[in-house]
């Protein structure tokens, strides 16, 4: 376990830093217990995989396949394993959706979409990090109130590892800018109205002012759980 007092000092080291000097010591201090999740949906992700890549820095990549995400979702996901060269572990939940169907009723999702991202998305991410010292996330501030407060980096209780967040302070503008100029692949979904990409049955279309609008639309939810607790 990490201090916070040495949370602290590095957060602190790495405010003024590009965010690449982040994603270099985290691979010299945790490889190969260090995992960077991509969830080919949103561009921050496909920012730090481009960052990574560039930079010459080898960890694990991995994708949690929900067996329910858009085409474009899967497809990008497969364009960026040939583009980058580099092996995606793409990591599904215990129960087929035939198994989840038949042990939680139909449609889990329309009614108890916390229970459905328990067993699809958050029980998957759990195995998977027990395996890591550090996880590396593409999350940022200004996405939504409930992510305003996260840092570079943060210990995180649930999974017991150095969660890092490297564009914690990033702008809309400055990813966007990033993505043109390196020319990096983004879910075209992005362009046809739906600002925050997760599930199909749990997306809809938003506007740019409040990209998280379109996510669990009819319910409170704004947060499929991998990144609370
Ligand atoms: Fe289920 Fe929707 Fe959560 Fe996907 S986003 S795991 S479909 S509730």
């Amino acid at each position: 376990m990490w201090s916070s007092e040495e949370l602290e000092r590095l957060n602190e080291h790495f405010q003024n830093q590009p965010p690449e000097a982040l994603l270099t010591w985290a691979t010299q201090t945790f490889h190969p217990r260090l995992a960077l999740t991509c969830s080919f949906s949103g561009p921050s992700g496909m920012v730090l995989l481009d960052m990574v890549v560039r930079s010459g820095l080898d960890m694990t990549v991995i994708f949690l396949d929900t067996d329910l995400l858009f085409p474009e979702t899967y497809e990008l996901a497969a364009l960026a394993e040939q583009r980058y060269g580099i092996p995606i572990q793409r990591r599904r939940p215990a129960l087929s959706l035939e198994e989840q169907d038949r042990q939680e009723g139909p449609h889990l999702y329309a009614r108890d979409p916390d229970r459905c991202c328990h067993l699809r998305k958050v029980t998957p991410l759990t195995e998977t990090l027990r395996d890591y010292d550090a996880w590396i996330s593409g999350i940022r501030r200004d996405q939504s109130n409930t992510r305003a407060t996260v840092h570079l980096l943060e210990w995180n209780t649930r999974h017991n590892l150095v969660k890092i967040n490297p564009l914690a302070f990033w702008s809309d503008r400055q990813v966007w800018t990033y993505i043109h100029t390196h020319r990096v692949p983004y879910n075209p979904l992005l362009d046809q109205g739906y600002p925050s990409i997760g599930c199909t049955p749990c997306t809809r279309p938003a506007s740019a002012s409040n990209p998280r609008a379109g996510r669990w639309v009819g319910f409170a939810k704004t947060e499929c759980g991998l990144h609370t607790g």
